[in-house]
């Protein structure tokens, strides 16, 4: 399945197997242990930006790659000597113009121990550097960073019994389990669980009622639905005294969803700029401009992203793009509710 040419700033292989790969980085020569990954999978489905998910390991965390020593960052393949330029390691080394957006302690030996949306970060202030980047490569790895966010657990646990009220609420909104593995059965529980909060006619607590919506937040957030995020923790902090650990949860939605906002704020001038110097072929031009317009709506500016994709409603579009994505986007944007959307939307023929 392919899904526009994004993709193909990444190695694409199939089943998730990883082995270790032995690295000396061509920029300060420090050796490193590196990630290969052999092959992966899409089977947790695509969120409405393109950021496939996996059953198992998560390859957007592990394919870009960052010297511990002095952050050179790249793909497996950028980590060949020929990769660099003089000027390059110049700028690096000598000028240490790379800032990584957290703090890097030490010379670990294995790169994981950086936040792959740090690598990322840093991929796209290499790819500044490098004659000849792509604006849309630039603008891909900041998307990345974004995604990873995504991934990111937020810790419940000092919430009283939450594990047994969390059951009892998903078993009463009808929202299944707590694993879903697709964009539209996630983003249907956390609309069951807010129907539940908002249902003044059951016998729910308030403080059940606050867990309800703040579930419905992790599942947008899993999804990188975060206007929704941004809209329940506002109206959560409005509401009576949180239970404790709450605010902490809150707290941690609160910082990935700021960070994928900001991410998200970095890679749309470059889209733009993309399809300004008509970088992107044809066939995927629909995709990345439907793509600026779902990007806007995400960091909520709304008068933009209906800008953008309500053109694209009345043109013909590739049979990679779910006509589905861009009707829902618009919706949105508009400030209607979660439309209900059918499983077999995601589904491609
Ligand atoms: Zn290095």
């Amino acid at each position: 399945m392919v899904v526009f040419a994004m993709v193909c700033f990444e190695p694409r292989v199939e089943a998730t197997t990883l082995s270790s790969v032995e690295t000396t980085c061509p920029v300060c020569g420090h050796k490193f242990t590196g990630v290969n990954w052999i092959s992966t999978n899409s089977f947790g489905g695509t969120d409405r930006d393109f950021l496939q998910h996996a059953a198992g390991s998560q390859t957007v965390l592990i394919v870009c790659w960052t010297c511990p020593k002095c952050w050179y960052s790249g793909y497996q393949a950028d980590f060949k000597p020929a990769r660099v330029t003089p000027q390059l390691v110049e700028q690096i080394l000598t000028k240490k113009v790379l800032k990584p957006a957290k703090p890097i302690l030490g010379a670990a030996k294995e790169f994981q121990s950086i936040p792959a949306w740090v690598r990322f970060d840093l991929l796209a202030q290499v790819l500044q550097l490098r004659q000849g980047a792509k604006a849309e490569e630039i603008a891909w790895a900041w998307l990345r960073a974004a995604h990873c966010q995504r991934f990111v657990t937020v810790n419940l646990y000092g919430i009283p019994d939450i594990e047994n009220r969390l059951d009892k609420l998903m078993r009463r909104a009808s929202a299944g389990n707590l694993f879903r593995t697709d964009y539209e059965e996630a983003v249907r529980s956390g609309a069951a669980l807010e129907k539940l909060a908002d249902d003044g006619a059951n016998n729910l607590s308030s403080s059940d009622r606050a867990i309800a919506r703040l579930q419905a937040a992790i599942f947008y957030k899993g999804r990188g639905e975060d206007p929704d995020v941004r809209r329940i923790v506002t109206a959560l902090r409005k509401g009576k005294a949180l239970e404790p650990g709450m605010e902490d949860a809150l707290k941690a939605l609160e910082v990935l969803s700021e960070r994928e906002k900001l991410f998200i704020g970095r890679s749309i001038p470059f889209y733009e700029e993309a399809v300004r110097k008509q970088e992107v072929g044809p066939a995927d031009l629909i995709g990345v401009r439907y793509l600026i317009g779902e990007l806007y709506r995400k960091v909520g500016d709304n008068a933009k992203a209906l800008q953008v994709l309500e053109p694209l409603s009345k043109e013909t579009i590739s049979p990679n793009l779910p006509r589905a994505w861009i009707t829902d986007a618009i919706l949105k944007a508009k400030g209607c509710p979660l439309p209900s959307v059918p499983l077999s939307l995601n589904k491609k023929k």
